[in-house]
């Protein structure tokens, strides 16, 4: 069967909820694409329970080679901006190109993303450049909020479940003053 879309995967958490009902739409392919998580251990450390959540959910998965100089080219000069300003714009946009690309690559027509289980992200930002970025490359994004229909609830229900780590901070070296 052939995919009917990528899923970005920023977490496992999220993908829990995401897997669950992107799945109603058919085949999905996750796709770890974290180059902002430092550090290092940290990356491994949440990549690594994509990788479990994906045997133990029974979806197709991999990993976007995390390329963080293109990532921190694209945030550079707004490093400063609290989370949800520019800096977390441009990370997001820059994550969700990626995505796009590799669903171009693959073949795969659609692509959506876990960013939407969180409550701290701005929806209607990662919707409008979702969308802006599948005409640009003719792929369909699907703006799906996964957030929504007590989604926050499944989610935690899901990764305690399968037992899951759940990071205390978003990803970026900067975020890590928000911790907890
Ligand atoms: S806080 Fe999160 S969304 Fe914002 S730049 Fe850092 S990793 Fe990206």
């Amino acid at each position: 069967m052939s995919y009917r879309l990528v899923l970005h995967i920023c977490c496992a958490p999220d993908a829990t909820i995401g897997i669950e009902r992107l799945s109603e739409l058919g085949k999905v392919l996750g796709l770890f694409n974290n180059p902002n998580i430092e550090p290092i251990d940290e990356y491994f450390r949440r990549e690594t329970e994509a990788r479990r959540l994906a045997v133990m959910m029974g979806f197709d998965y991999r990993e976007l080679e995390p390329d963080r100089e293109a990532w921190l080219e694209a945030v550079a000069g707004y490093e400063d901006e609290p989370e949800r300003g520019e800096r977390c714009r441009r990370c997001i946009a820059h994550n969700l190109e990626n995505v796009a690309l590799e669903a171009l690559r693959l073949g795969i027509p659609a692509f959506a993303t876990t960013l939407t289980a969180s409550p701290h992200k701005d929806i209607d930002f990662i919707h409008d450049k979702g969308k802006e970025i599948a005409v640009k490359y003719g792929l369909e994004y699907i703006d799906m909020t996964l957030r929504k229909k007590d989604g926050v609830r499944r989610s935690l229900e899901l990764t305690h479940q399968h037992g899951l780590y759940r990071q205390d901070y978003c990803g970026c070296r900067w975020s890590q003053k928000n911790k907890g």
